[in-house]
């Protein structure tokens, strides 16, 4: 896998270096075309500078939309400059109220220059397997397989957020809005309201009627219990007259 991964990178290097030599301008072609965009749109704008390096660039339709535009820092309002490096519409109308050419003003991320330096670098070429040679090290080998304890799972293990299988003509509960019914807020459900605490004469009764089930269980247990060893006893007697 490793020696596929170099030779798809080799190959890329080459074809980016070559496409880079048929770029037509110092910009790339990709970059340009997004540049031709925003300098139609740029059109619908209004620049009025404030004497420095800030534009105030407004709407051509109506009086509302406005943007901040700093040559010097090349960042506009609309953060899309900041953000891609390629001027917005906002920025070209101010590059051409200064009487200069947007390409200029381009990021030197897209710069021929630039791009060149990237791809510079050149793979090496490396012969078949049969020619590699033989370290004295120790061979390095995968991992013992470890047995776990359990069944293996077969299913693909499912994401938090995935449907789950549902029984038919049921819709899943996912996303749906919980109602209290205690206090009727929606977010939570009556096992966790905060108003809870009013109910607690309620609670207590449910648990202490719980708890008594409890006893009365117990309690026939025993009875159980103790009815076998007397059963025991008795038998034993039995057996001991016998003896
Ligand atoms: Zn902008
Ligand atoms: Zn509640």
């Amino acid at each position: 896998m490793l020696e596929d991964i170099r030779r798809k990178v080799m190959k890329r290097l080459v074809k980016k270096k070559q496409e880079s030599t048929k770029w037509h301008c110092d910009v790339s072609p990709r970059v340009l075309s997004k540049l031709e965009k925003n300098k139609e749109k740029s059109f619908d704008w209004m620049a009025e500078w404030n004497g420095y390096n800030e534009y105030e660039v407004s709407s051509v339709y109506n009086g509302v939309d406005k943007h901040k535009v700093d040559m010097k820092a090349r960042t506009c309002s609309c953060r899309e400059w900041n953000l891609t490096g390629i001027p917005c519409p906002h920025s070209i109308c101010t590059i051409y109220h200064q009487s200069k050419t947007p390409e200029d003003f381009v990021a030197h991320w897209y710069h021929k220059e630039t791009y060149i330096k990237a791809y510079k670098h050149i793979m090496g070429v490396v012969p078949g397997k049969n020619f590699w040679p033989e370290t004295d090290g120790i061979r390095i080998e995968p991992p013992m397989f470890k047995k776990m304890p359990g069944r293996p799972k077969k299913n693909r293990r499912k994401d938090k957020d995935e449907p789950r299988k549902v029984k038919d003509n049921k819709l899943s509960r996912e996303g749906r809005v919980m109602t209290c019914r205690i206090c009727y807020s929606k977010g939570h459900n009556k096992r966790a309201c905060p108003f809870r605490a009013n109910n607690v004469e309620n609670v207590q009764q449910k648990q202490n009627g719980n708890k008594e089930n409890g006893q009365k269980k117990n309690k026939s247990n025993k009875e159980i219990q103790q009815k076998m060893n007397n059963g025991d006893k008795s038998q034993g007697n039995t057996q001991g007259n016998l003896n």
